[in-house]
């Protein structure tokens, strides 16, 4: 994968558990389609590392106390903590619609204060930090290699810190603790600390608790690419001040989701909410939109995109089916049938599908080897055997659930005899053109939660979903 730290291609090397950090929401508003790609991103790395048999460690904090959280509750006449709360369980019913599992750990800020005040001690102990009235800053000169991560040079980092400020040292110097502010304390974001009343700097969080719930160093490090600089160029500074040795071992970044070619961006007005997505289309879709770019191409969000994304979808979803349906006729009228010998093909699809990934998580490769295998089936699911079918089933199904779709797929199931009886009937009236016979039957199916199919091949069935 490409790690932004070493900016190349590298096999990552993996002990058989995997630490990884994927830094979280801001809970001050609803999600944005942006932060549904970072999610199911990682989401679908961590699933894969899975499917290869790694035990997965996955955190993902939430910033629950910040700026835009305590203005949002200033305005609203609320704390801060009701605020953060209101965002966060929204962000898991967003993520819940788009099967992004929970991970192990999802730390809060405020849940943390006392080990972020005792880092933020020793970064002053260690010569790596300094308090101006009830304010204290990471002095960035102190930290040689700051800049490392993001690439930048002196004179570019200098320029981004645009306000100056005669109370820090330096200007690329940032907050670790903020001393209150009235209207932190009208929101109640406020924590006793040896400075003062206050509150943690945005970084210093993320330092803390990646090393609480993983240990120094850990092996991924996750996040959008608009995060590279500051916050992980900090929070890699503040992690080897603290720890002393290079904190992460590979830095993943996702590219962002644009909208006619721009950013999203509360300025631009042009943000889309997941919740207002999921009003049209099935969290699923939107889960396959997003994974049909490469994670480190920009993806450009349209409607007429997600109706595409849609259609695509559905024929990977109408394959599972065909397959399902079949091998629940099979399994109740039996029937002899000469194998196609579609194993090595299978077969194939899988080894072409887990080679798309290990290419620095190829999913639109991945993808386009599933539609193949789609094909396939549809071509001869007809002819192939009860055996072939169920590993032709099990290999597609795999495949899908490791891309995290079709998770709550509920198997049709073969029929009991007298139920299967029913379809004979039901055959030989159609034959003797007795079509009210034909159509009562065809009501008593739906209402048993069946869908009956005419194929050239005899009656399928499907469940009413
Ligand atoms: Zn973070």
């Amino acid at each position: 994968m490409f790690n932004t730290f070493t900016k190349r291609e590298e096999e990552l090397k993996l002990e058989r558990t995997v630490r990884i950090y994927v830094c979280g929401i801001t809970a001050y508003d609803y999600s944005h389609i942006g932060h549904a790609r970072t999610s199911v991103f990682f989401d679908t790395l961590r699933r894969f590392l899975e499917f290869k048999g790694h035990k997965v460690i996955y955190v993902q904090n939430f910033t629950d106390v910040d700026d835009k959280i305590v203005r949002r509750a200033v305005k609203e006449g609320k704390t801060q903590k009701e605020i953060a709360e209101r965002f966060i369980e929204e962000y898991f019913k967003d993520m819940s619609a788009l099967n992004v599992k929970k991970a192990d750990h999802h730390p809060k800020v405020t849940d943390h204060i006392s080990d972020i005040i005792s880092a933020v001690q020793k970064l002053i102990e260690k010569g790596f930090a300094y308090v101006v009235d009830g304010d204290v800053y990471f002095h960035v000169p102190a930290f040689p290699s700051y800049g490392k991560l993001s690439g930048f040079s002196l004179e570019e980092l200098n320029r981004h810190r645009i306000e100056p400020d005669p109370r820090k040292k330096d200007v690329k110097d940032f907050a670790l603790w903020k001393s209150a502010k009235e209207e932190d304390i009208k929101a109640k974001a406020v924590f006793e600390s040896p400075w003062g009343l206050g509150r943690p700097g945005w970084h210093i969080e993320c330092s803390v608790m990646s090393a609480k719930y993983l240990g120094v160093p850990f092996d991924i490090h996750g996040g959008g690419k608009d995060l590279i600089f500051p916050h992980h160029e900090n929070e890699r500074a503040q992690s080897y001040a603290l720890f002393g040795v290079e904190p992460v071992r590979y830095w993943i970044h996702n590219d962002f989701v644009t909208i006619k070619g721009e950013k999203m961006s509360k300025s631009l007005g042009n943000i889309v909410r997941i919740r207002d997505v999921l009003k049209r289309f099935d969290g699923e879709v939107l889960r396959f939109f997003l994974l049909s770019a490469h994670y480190r191409s920009p993806l450009d969000y349209s409607e007429k995109a997600l109706e595409r994304a849609k259609k695509s979808y559905n024929s990977l979803k109408n394959s599972l089916e065909l397959l399902d349906m079949e091998i629940a006729y099979l399994k109740t009228f039996g029937e002899d049938r000469t194998p196609v010998n579609s194993y090595a093909t299978v077969d194939s699809f899988f080894r072409r599908f887990i080679d798309a990934l290990e290419e620095d998580m190829n999913t639109p490769k991945a993808l386009a080897t599933l539609h193949e295998f789609s094909s396939f089936v549809n071509k001869n699911v007809a002819n192939m055997s009860l055996e072939e079918l169920e590993y032709c089933f099990n290999m597609f199904k795999q495949l899908c659930w490791t891309l995290g779709l079709f998770e709550s797929y509920k198997r049709v199931p073969a029929l009991p005899q007298d139920v299967a009886e029913l379809i004979r009937e039901r055959e030989i009236a159609r034959k003797e053109r007795d079509f009210e016979k034909a159509d009562a039957i065809r009501s008593k199916f739906r209402e048993m939660g069946y869908i009956l199919i005419d194929t050239p091949k005899g009656t399928r069935w499907k469940l009413i979903r």
